[in-house]
């Protein structure tokens, strides 16, 4: 159970402001007017700045730059929640875009090796290197001198991160996207793993228990003694529309599991899988799902105390604040996901997670049930 008047770090009017944006969320139809609306200002070069409150930028960013996220990462860390920081720039293109990436992802781990707000950093393979190239390499098609040497230059990236968070003494974390591409991202950072993770975990790798077989995966590579150490994040999964559309369009079977059940059953023993080896790997438990946070909470506390270092709960920033910080006041690791970027270039990620609230109507439902509690306990307690 959480304590529902979690919410320390935000004041009344903050929550009064979370609760307003998580009210306009739950109306599915607004979203996707808002939305509309949104290609029309970003076609046209609109200004945001007039309108930015409305946009949730400040609910879901914590900043435009890393500088500018201190005031949130250090307010949360008073209440021992640490952050990663997480560049939203969700569609890089062209060579040039993945440079500019690769050196705002080394200013975050550059950052996290002089403050302890940030024991992880992160990146996405499709910030610093070409879907289609991914893509290729998963289709095992085979590259021409040009994409050759496009595909050498994310080599370079991933490995300047990875050396770069081995000097920081941080852990690298690797986000996962569209199942198509996973192939060949593996094929980058699974020697990466084995070359640096010989003495601690300096590169973690994302695991989405909604594909079918990702059990098995993650069996395997716990099972594969080439692996010195292990470090997982492990999640659901956020791309299950776009997944089933695209298996749909092709005529192949969907990647993902047939039911909310199956995908919930392979979480679950994720996390059995996990905790059996402990001692040695790493896990975080990215979930905003209270019944496996729960039974992960329970048994780390019964099995190896709840403090264990290699044990993180990790939540999005702005969502299910009353979690992470019970979990923290109950002595867990905690660590926020706090993304940032520039308003503009953050709006497609604020637009994913718009989508994933609307769609998944019980968590913005719950959302708003604590949000409420907390103002309700607040006003009895003054
Ligand atoms: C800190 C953090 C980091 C994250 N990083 C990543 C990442 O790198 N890559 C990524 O893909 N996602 C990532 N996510 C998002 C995550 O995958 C989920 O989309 C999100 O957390 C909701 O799932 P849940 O476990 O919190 O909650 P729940 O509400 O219990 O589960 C919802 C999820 O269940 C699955 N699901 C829902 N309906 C069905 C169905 N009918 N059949 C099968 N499965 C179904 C979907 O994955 C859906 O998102 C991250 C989430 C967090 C909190």
């Amino acid at each position: 159970m959480f304590n529902t008047s979690h919410y320390p770090h935000k004041s009344s009017k903050e929550l009064r402001a979370s609760l307003l944006l998580f009210q306009l969320l739950s109306y599915p139809l607004l979203i996707r007017l808002v939305l509309t609306l949104w290609k029309f200002v970003h076609f046209f070069r609109v200004p945001i700045s007039p309108f930015i409150q409305l946009t949730g930028y400040y609910q879901f960013c914590a900043g435009k730059d890393v500088a500018s996220c201190h005031v949130a990462t250090s307010h949360m860390k008073v209440f021992n929640v640490k952050s990663v920081l997480d560049y939203a720039n969700e569609h890089a293109k062209k060579e040039s875009d993945f440079e500019q990436n690769l050196e705002i992802i080394l200013k975050t781990i550059h950052e996290a090796a002089n403050n302890d707000a940030y024991p992880f950093a992160v990146l996405k393979p499709s910030a610093i290197g070409s879907f289609l190239l991914y893509e290729k390499m998963s289709n095992g098609f085979a590259f021409n001198p040009i994409e050759l040497a496009s595909w050498e230059r994310i080599k370079i990236r991933l490995e300047a991160c990875t050396l770069a968070a081995a000097k920081s003494k941080i852990v690298l974390m690797i986000d996962a996207e569209e199942s198509w591409i996973q192939p060949g991202v593996d094929t980058l950072i699974l020697p990466l793993i084995k070359a640096y993770n010989k003495k601690r975990v300096v590169v973690a790798i994302t695991i989405q228990l909604y594909l079918k077989g990702a059990l098995d995966y993650f069996k395997q590579l716990t099972a594969d003694t080439t692996i010195y150490f292990l470090g997982v994040k492990l999640v659901r999964g956020a791309y299950m529309e776009k997944e089933r559309k695209r298996a749909q369009l092709l005529g192949i079977p969907s990647p993902v599991c047939d039911t909310k059940a199956q995908t919930d059953y392979q979480y679950r023993q994720a996390l059995v899988l996990a905790l059996e080896h402990i001692d040695r790997n790493l896990c975080i438990v990215a979930t905003h799902n209270e019944d496996d946070i729960n039974w992960m909470k329970h048994h780390v506390k019964k099995d190896v105390g709840i403090q264990h270092k290699n044990v993180w709960f990790s939540q999005l920033y702005g969502m299910r604040d009353y979690i992470s910080f019970s979990l923290a006041a109950a002595g867990a690791n905690v660590l926020k996901y706090v993304p940032f970027g520039p308003p503009r270039q953050s709006i497609p990620y604020l637009m994913r997670r718009a989508i994933e609230n609307s769609s998944v109507k019980s968590q913005t439902k719950k959302e708003l049930k604590m949000l409420k509690q907390a103002l309700e306990s607040r006003k009895t307690n003054a």
